[in-house]
């Protein structure tokens, strides 16, 4: 236990102190299922705490060992996990397929990856260290579902058990025969370990035929195919020729299924944690393999330049100057990250920062102008802000961002040449942004502009 204290002692040290508290009270007290794949949002809201502060928690926790971050590729249709990574190196730029909606998915790191933090063994050990040891419907809501489906605390095993006709272990290398009579409702075979699906679409006159069918479960991934059937006798012969116990369930796909299913939260998000300054200080270079390359749906870029500055230097003198000017990347820096953003990079007198949301930005932006003036009453920062698609890719060393969405918020701030900050169509046009623009009473004006690099005309406005 001494070890444990020292471990949380020098957590204290680097995060918020309630959070650390509310870690420590969980890891002594709380379930096991508690602290298996924790999702970070929910921790946060249960215990009161501000999000941000909570994800730079978990991870300098992660840092200290105190846990394992695992990257999990999740299926938007059903939220299952179809895989499990410790690094996001390994998550591939190739769809994904998931058996039990019989789909293929592009990862994107949006609303695919999810980050999820598990207590390490040598912290606590749970039951889902050993994932093969835990009774079925556990193994369901602790491995196979992501943190994002909103499962009931309590009561999963009865809505499960109602809509399963029949579920077995079947240990490693093992066969079983199940008799069992088909409703006339669509029917799924379902084994969430290897992830392997059958559907059989039951309708027509019933029968009292015995028809046969075999599900063979192995590490081959193939492709869920549907038989179609009358109502009456059918006699499953499943058989694992895997080295693991797997969990063949069979479901009626009613509204039952389809309503738990269908109930979500939010989860700690791949792009969310790439967009975070704690995660960008801690694990630098260490995130994407340089030719990876993974898809972002939708990022903002917050863009930064300092108003003459060469002006401020020839005025002020090289010394005064500099400190200024370093006080004024530390400005920036501490408003980025307290709304949820990282510092990409500086260029010159420029930065170069990410948001989950355009609002975030947006609220940083008007902060930053404020503050930098107030910190010498001519000192000017022009900023641009553009929201799209990109690319994840590591570039010298460093996570960074590549794509036109990118060029274009560099080319939005440039236009910026006054107090004005300049955004454009997609930003204005979030909900959050306008609820934050009408509350400070801002009237935007717009105007067409011709960017360098960028064939069409884009709609710009300024927030005066
Ligand atoms: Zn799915």
């Amino acid at each position: 236990m001494t070890e444990t204290k020292a471990l949380f002692d020098t957590l204290r040290n680097s995060a918020d102190e309630n959070v650390v508290a509310a870690i420590e009270s969980v890891v002594r007290d709380g379930t096991d299922r508690q602290l298996c794949r924790i999702n970070v949002l929910n921790f946060a809201a249960k215990h009161k705490l501000g999000e941000e502060k909570t994800i730079s928690g978990f991870l300098h926790a992660a840092r200290l060992g105190l846990f394992e971050l695992t990257w999990n590729v999740l299926c938007p249709g059903c939220g299952g996990v179809l895989d499990a990574t410790q690094t996001l190196k390994s998550v591939h730029k190739e769809a994904y397929d998931c058996a039990l909606c019989a789909a293929g998915y592009e990862p994107t790191l949006d609303e695919m990856v999810e980050v999820a933090f598990t207590v390490n063994p040598r912290l606590r050990r749970i039951a889902a260290h050993d994932p093969n040891s835990l009774p079925i419907w556990e193994y369901f809501r602790q491995i196979f579902w992501g943190s994002g489906v909103d499962l009931p605390e309590t009561g999963l095993e009865e809505i499960l058990e109602k809509i399963t006709m029949e579920a077995i272990e079947l240990p490693a290398g093992e066969k079983a025969l199940i008799s069992l009579q088909l409703p006339a409702e669509f029917v799924i075979v379902f084994e969430p370990v290897t992830h392997a699906a059958h559907f059989i679409d039951v309708k027509g006159e019933p029968t009292r035929e015995r028809r046969n069918l075999t599900m063979i479960f192995n590490r081959v991934q193939a492709p869920t195919s549907t038989t179609e059937m009358r109502p009456g006798p059918l006699r499953l012969s499943l058989d694992n020729r895997t080295d693991v116990r797997t969990l063949p369930s069979i479901w009626i796909a009613s509204d039952e299924l389809h309503n738990l299913l269908g109930k979500r939260r939010p989860f700690l998000t791949a792009k969310r944690l790439l967009t975070n300054q704690t995660f960008r200080d801690i694990y630098r270079t260490d995130t994407l393999d340089v030719d990876q390359g993974l898809k972002v749906t939708s990022i903002t870029f917050l863009f930064t330049d300092l108003k003459g500055s060469t002006a401020l230097y020839d005025r002020v003198g090289d010394i005064v100057a500099y400190d200024l000017v370093r006080e004024h990347f530390r400005i920036l820096q501490e408003i980025v990250a307290s709304e949820g953003g990282a510092v990409v990079k500086t260029i010159g007198d420029a930065v170069m920062a990410t948001f989950p949301t355009p609002d975030r930005a947006v609220a940083a932006a008007l902060r930053m102008r404020d503050s930098v003036q107030r910190l010498k009453n001519d000192l000017l920062v022009k900023i641009g802000i553009h929201e799209g698609p990109c690319l994840a890719v590591t570039l010298n060393d460093r996570l960074d961002y590549f794509g036109q969405t990118v060029n274009i918020a560099a080319r939005v701030q440039s236009l910026a040449d006054s107090r004005a900050i300049f955004v454009t169509k997609s930003v204005v046009e979030n909900s959050q942004v306008s609820k934050i623009l009408a509350e400070s009473k801002i009237n935007l004006t717009e105007q067409s502009a011709a960017l360098r690099g960028v064939a069409d005309r884009m709609s710009v406005f300024q927030i005066p």
